[in-house]
């Protein structure tokens, strides 16, 4: 076999693994989507064996155990995968889960007949597990349409993509593209990957990735992110990341891990969960045995007390709990995606909701990054020498001055040589072009070389350039603010936030333009990378305990600022991937005006799972003791657990919707 075949047959096997790994897939989802539509059926039918035993028991005259007999067919289709569940559970050591103490308290409801002085409780005990079916049956129904509603939202990965080869269009899995080929991108079709277009003009649909549903227009030159959708015309891009590191790939990573990092209220959940159902299970055996024993007729009220008992492990189970407040957390951060905010955990909605001090990077977070240059003072050389030593330099470099810069001067394949690149964050980059050594950076900068740079008063931002140590002029360039960036603040005041704070390493002038500009509470200028941690450290000391201190960046110098602050919020357009990975939270489409709109769905999503905590609480105690004392029938257990389950979840659906 040569190993071209071999390589064929590879292959073609991979295809067909893949083939059936799809179909399995399917299958599952199929099962899935079944799952309601069966309990459902599974309800109806012990609803229609139940009303048939209860009509056969009125009319006939039937002894105990051919009555138990009778509402076992119902009682057995209502709950016989409890049942199985609670042994396989039993079998785990897991005696205390909720389908063992419904198994246990039906079991002894079917049974209190016989116990002397009981009266028996039949249609109850089916009644019960009944129920408890319907709870299972919300549970599944709320869980499945989240989940269905944010992987919609997030039905952005593309299965193919049309690729140039050899002249002819194929179309192939994305994942077999490999950066710097060309693909054509149909209207109607998904972005598959990211990549500048090189011919042609459309716009694009943007809404799953940023929420916005105005669409956005792209021509040659300009970058395009997987996960839009190609609107208009047929464009030819030139792929620049692999699928997998491509933004729509990035993002359902993001958010299928998002589980991970759990907040505060789900560990109280499951701690009170550890701590909740021992106890009333104690208690539950307690009461059946200790006070008829007290009371010196065990055998007369034994049957009074394991009532009581039993009532008590209906109501031991904190599934409302369990369930509702990570549902709750999983509609919030759905809720976020929506509007172009990923959230990559619970913890963090949770401080998002405590934020009282927001921090602020200048350059591409609160300005657009992209700097027009808006005068050339050489020294000693020309116009044109000045500029053309600078772009040089920035060739390497992804700094929003660096693309401003080249982009100015355009032509930059005019056969110069830039060898031995060093850029030092927060001040600039020194290169040998041509065989000189360059510095272009600002005037702390100038001084680490000894160079004497001139000052200007111009307002905006200056970038010194220096000639083997020799001073040879400065750039102006200027940044604009971003259209959204002084609602941001003004919104985030609204919010309740106390404190604004900019941070930059441009000059003290344009910083206080810029921060009186927008509204900015604080600003610091000239500051280097480190600086930057060290102001965001001494401003966390400084803030309330309570409150949380919120960094927004572009990741460009400030990834461990990101990381360092309680919710590191970057830049997801414009940022780099250390930042998108360092941050916590990410702005789809840069718009700071996102962050209160994100912090109001964070408080509200708080609020839903604080008020499904207390009311299950409440409404469970309240039973407990109602029970203890014999006044709580069995339909209110049942209401303290079922009810109480499917109101919370009703609750926490609540928080998917996006109301702002
Ligand atoms: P910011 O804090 O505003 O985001 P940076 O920390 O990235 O800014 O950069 C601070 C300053 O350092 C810039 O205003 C510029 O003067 C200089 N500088 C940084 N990188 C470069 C570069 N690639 N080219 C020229 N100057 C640079
Ligand atoms: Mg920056």
């Amino acid at each position: 076999m040569s190993s071209e075949e071999k390589e064929k047959l590879k292959r073609a096997e991979e295809e067909e693994k893949r083939a059936s790994e799809d179909e399995a897939g399917e299958e599952e989802e199929e099962e899935d989507e079944m799952e309601p539509k069966q309990k459902l059926l599974q309800i109806l039918i012990s609803t229609g064996l139940l009303i048939a035993a209860a009509l056969i028991d009125r009319n006939t005259n039937l002894v105990m155990w051919q009555r138990l007999c009778l509402y076992l067919v119902p009682y057995l289709a209502a709950g016989f995968d409890v049942l199985k569940e609670a042994g396989e559970g039993l079998a785990h050591g897991e005696a205390l889960n909720e389908d063992f103490l419904m198994g246990i308290a039906t079991v002894g409801a079917l049974l209190i007949g016989f116990v002397p002085g009981g009266s028996p409780m039949f249609a109850e005990a089916v009644f019960v597990m009944l129920f408890f079916q319907v709870g299972e049956l919300f549970e599944g129904i709320a869980e499945g349409n989240s989940q269905r509603a944010i992987s919609q939202l997030l039905d952005i990965r593309p299965d193919t993509a049309n690729v140039e080869r050899d002249g002819k269009i194929v179309t192939v899995n994305p994942e077999e593209i490999a950066v710097g080929e060309t693909i054509v991108i149909r209207p109607g079709e998904k972005v598959p990957m990211d990549g500048t277009v090189i011919e042609g003009s459309t716009s694009l649909d943007t809404v799953a990735l940023t929420g916005e549903s105005a669409p956005r227009d792209v021509s040659v030159g300009d970058a395009i992110l997987s996960g839009c959708v190609n609107l208009s015309g047929v464009v030819r891009v030139k792929v620049e990341k692999l699928f997998g590191e491509s933004t729509a790939s990035k993002i359902l990573d993001l958010v299928q891990n998002a589980g991970s990092a759990k907040s505060k209220s789900e560990k109280f959940i499951t701690k009170f969960a550890r701590v909740y159902t021992p106890i009333v299970v104690a208690a539950a055996a307690f009461l059946a045995v200790v006070p008829p024993l007290l009371s010196g007729d065990f055998i007369g009220n034994f049957a009074n007390w394991l009532l009581r008992a039993l009532t008590f492990l209906i109501v031991s189970c904190p599934c409302a709990l369990v369930v509702s407040v990570p549902l709750a957390f999983f509609g919030g951060i759905g809720a976020a995606s929506k509007i172009g905010v990923l959230v990559k955990g619970s913890s963090f909605m949770e401080a998002l909701a405590r934020t009282n001090t927001v921090v602020f990077d200048k350059t591409g977070t609160l300005t657009k990054g992209v700097f027009a240059v808006t005068d050339l003072h050489p020294d000693k050389i020309d116009e044109k020498e000045l500029l053309h030593l600078a772009a040089h330099v920035e060739r390497y470099s992804n700094h929003p001055i660096a693309v401003s810069l080249k982009q100015a001067f355009g032509n930059e394949d005019d056969g110069c040589t830039v060898e031995d690149v060093e850029e030092i964050a927060g001040q600039g980059i020194r290169a040998r072009v041509n065989g000189k050594t360059v510095c272009v950076g600002n005037t702390k900068m100038m001084d680490a070389i000894g160079a004497k740079w001139k000052g200007c008063d111009a307002p905006g931002t200056i970038i010194h350039v220096a000639i083997d140590g020799v001073y040879a002029g400065h750039i102006h360039i200027s940044d604009m603010e971003k259209p959204d960036s002084k609602e941001a603040i003004q919104s985030l005041k609204k919010e309740g936030v106390q404190k604004t704070v900019m941070l930059t390493g441009d000059r003290r002038e344009v910083a206080d333009r810029v921060a009186k500009d927008l509204g900015l509470d604080e600003y610091r200028a000239e500051l280097l990378p480190a600086d930057k941690v060290s102001c965001v450290e001494e401003l966390l000391k400084g803030k309330a305990e309570k409150g949380s201190l919120v960094f927004v960046g572009d990741g460009i110098n400030d990834a461990p600022v990101l990381a360092r602050a309680d919710v590191g919020i970057a830049m997801g357009a414009m940022g780099s991937d250390a930042a998108i990975e360092a941050a916590d939270v990410v702005l789809m489409d840069d718009k700071p005006s996102k962050i209160a709109r994100a912090i109001r769905i964070s408080r509200r999503t708080i609020a839903i799972a604080q008020q499904n905590i207390v009311f299950a609480i409440a409404v469970k105690l309240i039973i407990l003791v109602l029970a203890a004392l014999g006044l709580a029938p069995m339909w209110l257990a049942v209401f303290g657990d079922t009810g109480v389950l499917i109101l919370c979840v009703l609750n926490s659906v609540r928080t998917l919707s996006v109301r702002n």
